[in-house]
């Protein structure tokens, strides 16, 4: 790769500011995550010199393997793959923050399993916001009652919504469907319950996803360059 991951995250972070200043919101305001999945140790310490001190992690096993060797740094980490239910134990005490909550099932475990003497475990509800069958997410419709139950896990801490659009969408699409989460955070705001996070956007489609109200974006290829073996991981865990 010609460019380096110092280059890189300067141009990502033009685009965030660029997005945040033509829709009108406060310059900073987007907080970047730095996708890791398939990534070495090596270059996620590369990056936090570059200034990120937040990176999203796919698949359990690599993601505490690498956490071994960067103990040293003060990393922010976030989950964002799918959660299996035997997973949850290593989840909830090795991250910070988890984005693809979907079954309240793991909700449970999660929060049955953060260790006591912790912060609670920031979680996001995953929205399946193109509807897609095989999808993870829950339903738009289901998030009133989801959410009612996670307000109630004194080891969680529910801080918003997460989408994942489908990548065959037109961008007009994808603006509605990053404008529908964006809704649904203000009625979950409106019903009582302290939210502040939508996560969405990705190196793809940042500026759209910031002009909809995204205040975290989770970024990997702009930063990393193409990732070389992301479907053959997808069964790792
Ligand atoms: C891989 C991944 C990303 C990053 O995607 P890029 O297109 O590489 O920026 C963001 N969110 C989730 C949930 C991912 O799995």
């Amino acid at each position: 790769m010609s460019t380096s991951i110092k280059d890189n995250i300067t141009q990502v972070k033009m685009r965030i500011n660029a997005a945040e200043k033509k829709a009108d919101r406060t310059t900073g305001i987007v907080q970047l995550i730095a996708v890791s999945k398939t990534r070495t140790a090596n270059e996620i310490r590369k990056t936090y010199q570059a200034g990120i001190t937040c990176f999203g992690e796919n698949y359990l096993q690599e993601a505490l393997a690498k956490q071994q060797s960067l103990l040293d740094l003060d990393i922010s980490w976030h989950f964002i793959g799918p959660i299996q239910s035997n997973k949850t134990a290593d989840i909830a005490n090795n991250f910070a923050w988890v984005h693809g909550l979907d079954r309240i099932k793991i909700a449970n475990r999660l929060n049955d399993q953060r260790n006591p003497n912790t912060e609670p475990l920031n979680v996001c509800i995953q929205i399946n916001i193109s509807n897609e069958p095989s999808k993870s997410g829950i339903a738009i419709e289901e998030l009133a009652d989801f959410a009612a139950v996670i307000e109630q896990l004194p080891r969680l801490k529910l801080r918003g919504l997460m989408a994942i659009p489908s990548p065959s969408l037109s961008d007009q699409q994808l603006k509605l469907e990053y404008h529908r989460l964006y809704e649904a955070k203000i009625h979950l705001r409106h019903s009582g319950i302290d939210c502040d996070t939508l996560s969405m956007g990705m190196s793809n489609d940042l500026e759209c996803a910031i002009a909809e109200g995204a205040t975290l974006v989770r970024v990997g290829t702009a930063i990393f360059g193409p990732r070389k073996n992301n479907n053959s991981r997808d069964t790792h865990d």
